[in-house]
C-alpha cells in the first residue's frame, strides 16, 4: 500500500494542485472510540470538523491531507468530559499539524542538523518549514534519560570562551557525551553524581573542584587523572623547563647581518608622484609664458596650489615641506626591526607587542606593512637560532615523532 497510514480512513479524493498533492479523507462513522477520561466507548457524533495535516512528500511533491474527523459525546454520568475529538492512530496527533511519519522525519533532521541547515535540507526534500519551527520541534522532545556510566569522564566546557564554563560529562567507554552542566563547580558535579549513582571510576583533570565534587557525590568511586590532562601537564612542565634552559643554547653573537642594509627606503607614494608631475607641468607652462590664470585653467588647479608650485624652483622644496615629505613612523626604529629580524623574529604581532611595551604606540597594520616591506626588499628569511620552548616541549612530549624541525 502506498499510504499505509491512510488505511483506517476513507480517501475521497487525490489531486495535484499548484504542485501540491492534496488528499481529502474522512474518518469512518461506524468506528467506536473510548472517551479519554472514563474509557467508555462512544459513537454518538456531536459534529465533524476539518483538520489539515502536512505529510511526507510523495513523488517530489509536498502532501497535504484534508481530514474530516468527528467530535463524539461521552454519555456517562459523572464523567467530567462531555465531548471529545477522535484521533486516528498513525495519522493524527492531538493538536499536531504533521502526520507522525513527517514528524519523525523532522525530528531526525532537526537533531542531526539543527535549525538553518535542517530547514535547507528539508526544502530539498519538498518539506517547507522555518528554522524556528524545526528548532521548536527539537526542543519539544522529551529529555533523554541519563544514566551514569561505569567510567565517567568530567571536564570543563566553554559555554563562552574565557567567560562562562560549564561541565561536560562523558561515558569514557563509548566516548559519548552524556550530560552538560550549566556551571563547573564542585557542588553542581556532586549534586549530579548524587542524582545519578553508579560511577565506579571518575576520570578528571587535577583541579580541586571536580575532585571535591566526586568525593562528596560518589565517595566510593575511584578517581584518576585522565590521559589528556597528564599529557597537558607534562607538556606545560617541559615548556617551562625549556624556557629556563633556552638562554644556554643560544650561540654566540653573529657578525652584523645584511638585514639592516636591505631595510626599505621610504617608498615614493602616489601623492609624491602626483606633486612631481604637477611641478613639471606648471614649470613647463611658465617657460611657455603662460600666466597664473592660464595654468589654473590648463591644469584645473586652484590659485593657491598653482602659486605654491610656481614659487618652488625645484620639486624638493615641495616634497620637504609638503605632507608627502613626512618620515615613516617606524623608520626611526629600523635598527630595532633589523636586530629582531636577525634574532629570528619576523612576526608582526610580536613586534607590535614589543613596540607597545617600549611605549611606541603604532597600529598593528603599520607594523604589518613595515614587515611586509622588509620582506619585499629582500630581507633574508629569519631562522630561529635556538629551538623554541614549544618545539622542545613537543619533542619531550611526543618523542619527536609528530614534530619535525626546520
Ligand atoms: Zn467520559
Amino acid at each position: 500500500m502506498v499510504f499505509p497510514h491512510l488505511e483506517k480512513v476513507l480517501v475521497e479524493q487525490m489531486l495535484v494542485e499548484s504542485g501540491v498533492l492534496r488528499i481529502t479523507a474522512r474518518t469512518r462513522d461506524e468506528v467506536v472510540l473510548p472517551c479519554p477520561d472514563c474509557r467508555t466507548a462512544s459513537r454518538r457524533v456531536h459534529s465533524r470538523y476539518q483538520r489539515r495535516l502536512a505529510d511526507a512528500a510523495v513523488g517530489g511533491r509536498p502532501v497535504v491531507i484534508e481530514l474530516s474527523v468527528r467530535r463524539l459525546f461521552c454519555d456517562v454520568d459523572g464523567c467530567p468530559r462531555r465531548t471529545f475529538a477522535e484521533q486516528v492512530e498513525g495519522l493524527t496527533i492531538r493538536y499536531g499539524r504533521y502526520t507522525p511519519l513527517l514528524l519523525e522525519m523532522l525530528r531526525a533532521v532537526g537533531l542531526a542538523l539543527a535549525g538553518s541547515a535542517g530547514a535547507r535540507l528539508l526544502t530539498v526534500l519538498n518539506v517547507v518549514i522555518s528554522r524556528v519551527t524545526l528548532l521548536s520541534i527539537v526542543l519539544a522532545l522529551p529529555e533523554p534519560v541519563v544514566e551514569c556510566p561505569r567510567i565517567l569522564g568530567v571536564d570543563e566546557f566553554a559555554l563562552k570562551r574565557s567567560r562562562r564554563y560549564g561541565t561536560v560529562l562523558v561515558d569514557v567507554e563509548t566516548h559519548r557525551v552524556i550530560d552538560i552542566l550549566a556551571d563547573c563547580s564542585g557542588d553542581a558535579f556532586a549534586a549530579w553524581l548524587t542524582a545519578h549513582p553508579g560511577a565506579e571510576v571518575i576520570c578528571r583533570d587535577r583541579a580541586n573542584s571536580f575532585s571535591d565534587g566526586a568525593q562528596r557525590g560518589a565517595p566510593h568511586a575511584q578517581q584518576c587523572a585522565d590521559r589528556f590532562h597528564l599529557w597537558q601537564n607534562l607538556g606545560t612542565a617541559a615548556e617551562r623547563a625549556a624556557g629556563r634552559l633556552r638562554p644556554g643554547w643560544l650561540p654566540p653573537e653573529r657578525e652584523p647581518s645584511a638585514t639592516a642594509e636591505v631595510l626599505p627606503d621610504k617608498d615614493e607614494g602616489p601623492l609624491t608622484r602626483r606633486n612631481r608631475e604637477r611641478h613639471a607641468a606648471v614649470h613647463a607652462l611658465m617657460e611657455r609664458g603662460v600666466g597664473l590664470t592660464g595654468i589654473m585653467r590648463e591644469l584645473r588647479l586652484d590659485p593657491k596650489t598653482v602659486r605654491r608650485f610656481m614659487r618652488a624652483a625645484t620639486i624638493e622644496e615641495i616634497l620637504v615641506h609638503g605632507p608627502s615629505g613626512r618620515t615613516g613612523i617606524l623608520d626611526a626604529h629600523a635598527d630595532y626591526f633589523a636586530r629582531r629580524w636577525d634574532e629570528g623574529c619576523s612576526g608582526a604581532h610580536i613586534l607590535h607587542a614589543e613596540l607597545a611595551a617600549q611605549g611606541i604606540h603604532v597600529s598593528k597594520r603599520t607594523v604589518r606593512r613595515f614587515v611586509h616591506r622588509m620582506r619585499e626588499h629582500g630581507a633574508p628569511t629569519p631562522r630561529s637560532l635556538a629551538p623554541t620552548e614549544f618545539f622542545v616541549s613537543s619533542v619531550v612530549v611526543w618523542g619527536g615523532v609528530l614534530v619535525r624541525y626546520g
